[in-house]
């Protein structure tokens, strides 16, 4: 009896001895997870492309909904001038990971306008338009004296005044100035320089592609993003296509709103912060002008009308003038239904409402529209208190990026979008390096 168990018990042990190496092999398949990557950048505007810029060591894919990369930086050209359909004004260039020349710049012009009852009226700063358009003295000093905590006091102003702040505003900042905090509101008093690169601001988003080691997929939309601890899953859709793979890390650049939806199980508090970054719409509507007569100026409200501002482009090509109507906000939601032809009719009523004689549409030789659903993002009066550094890294393998997410203070941008990059691809990198 004794032998017969010893006899089974050897039997037992020896079957269980050629287990293990099936045991072990099942136990490290699970823990070693087959990463296709070592980083996936979500968007390649300009805050992903120099988050991957920072991570040309790694094995990296750039995932792009769009059929190009740049996402608000988008040019075009017509004959030998270059327009643009997002981001018009000038980076700093010197501020870029690596030396690069944007080629030559045209300066923007020094002269403002403002459109009020049908007349343009002409100034070198916003405030010196307020006071010709009707402000008092007292209202121009209590606007000068506002302090970046307080902010200014609306309530002594009427409707019309705020419109002619708003009409400045929205130069910059979308929608109404009321919602936005302290600090931003100053922005309707400031004079923007509408300096341009003659090349376009795309030509930066081209020099970064041709620079980049990893693989950029056009037309692939991120539908999913989660983080499993050991590796990060990413699904997207490319043709109709679903792809799915796994990387040690990833970077999210895409607008707050859309984050929220793609990234899976995020920490309450940091969806809590991003579910309230609230991005406006924008429309631009552009039209190239060939030997008008219209005076120099820079940028040009027009609150009384259906757009917002008018900005005169520069180009190096004395026969070709650019002028982009923008429609903010409200404006832009409004125009967004117009076919196309109540679209460009639309566009010649602004042109002749503001310019009247000095416009002929017969000048008009191209046109082209863009609307922009996540165009700027609204800084509300808690905005820069609101954020902690969670919010810049999620969790172990998520990194966050975006104009929005700027660390310096001003959350729009060219230049926004791209420090915001660098630091996600920084901290992407010590990670991996470190992991
Ligand atoms: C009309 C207009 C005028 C502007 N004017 C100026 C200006 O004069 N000067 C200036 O400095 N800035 C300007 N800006 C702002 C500037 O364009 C932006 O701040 C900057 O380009 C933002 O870069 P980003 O990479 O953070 O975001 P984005 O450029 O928005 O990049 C995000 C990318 O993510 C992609 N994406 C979205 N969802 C998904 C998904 N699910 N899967 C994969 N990819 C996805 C988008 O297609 C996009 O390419 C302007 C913007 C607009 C709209």
């Amino acid at each position: 009896m004794l032998n017969k168990n010893l006899k089974n018990y050897h039997i037992n042990m020896k079957r269980f001895t050629l287990l293990i190496p099936i045991f072990l092999f099942l136990f490290s398949a699970k823990a070693q997870v087959k990463f296709d990557y070592d980083y996936v950048v979500v968007g390649a505007g300009m805050s992903g492309l120099s988050a991957a810029c920072n991570l040309n060591n790694y094995n990296g894919l750039v995932l792009e909904k769009n059929g190009r990369v740049g996402g608000r930086v988008h040019s075009k050209t017509y004959e030998d001038i270059t327009y643009e359909m997002g981001a018009y004004s000038a980076y700093p260039s010197q501020l870029l990971p690596f030396e690069y020349d944007p080629g030559s710049l045209s300066p923007g012009n020094d002269s403002l306008g403002m459109l009020l009852n049908g007349k343009i009226i002409r100034c070198a700063n916003p405030l010196e338009c307020m006071f010709k358009g009707g402000f008092s003295v007292e209202d121009i000093e209590s606007i000068q004296e506002f302090d970046g905590k307080n902010g200014i006091d609306f309530s002594r102003f009427p409707t019309w005044k705020i419109q002619m702040m708003n009409g400045f505003f929205n130069v910059v900042q979308s929608g109404d100035i009321r919602e936005y905090n302290p600090k931003r509101q100053r922005d309707a008093f400031k004079k923007w320089t509408t300096d341009h690169y003659n090349n376009g601001n795309s030509a930066l988003a081209y020099e970064y592609r041709s620079r980049l080691n990893a693989k950029v997929v056009l037309n692939a939309e991120v539908t999913r993003i989660k983080d499993y601890g050991t590796y990060v899953q990413i699904e997207y859709l490319e043709n109709n296509k679903k792809f799915t793979v796994t990387s040690k890390s990833v970077v999210v650049t895409t607008p707050a709103p859309i984050t929220t939806k793609i990234i899976e199980d995020l920490k309450p508090e940091v969806n809590t912060m991003l579910e309230k970054v609230k991005f406006n719409p924008h429309a631009v509507y552009v039209m190239v002008l060939k030997g008008d007569k219209i005076k120099p100026f820079n940028y040009l409200t027009t609150p009384e009308l259906q757009s917002s501002y008018i900005l005169r482009g520069t180009t190096d090509n004395p026969n070709l003038n650019v002028f982009y109507i923008h429609f903010s906000h409200d404006k832009s939601k409004f125009i967004e239904k117009f076919n196309q032809d109540k679209l460009d009719k639309t566009a010649l009523e602004v042109m002749e409402s503001t310019f009247g004689k000095s416009f002929s549409k017969e000048l008009v030789v191209k046109t082209d529209f863009s609307f922009w659903k996540s165009a700027a993002v609204v800084v509300d009066p808690d905005y820069y208190e609101r954020w902690e550094r969670i919010i810049f890294h999620p969790s172990k393998r998520v990194f966050l990026a975006g104009d929005y997410l700027d660390i310096y203070g001003f959350p729009l941008g060219i230049n926004a979008a791209v420090q915001s990059g660098l630091r996600a691809g920084k901290e992407t990198f010590e990670f991996l390096r470190d992991e």
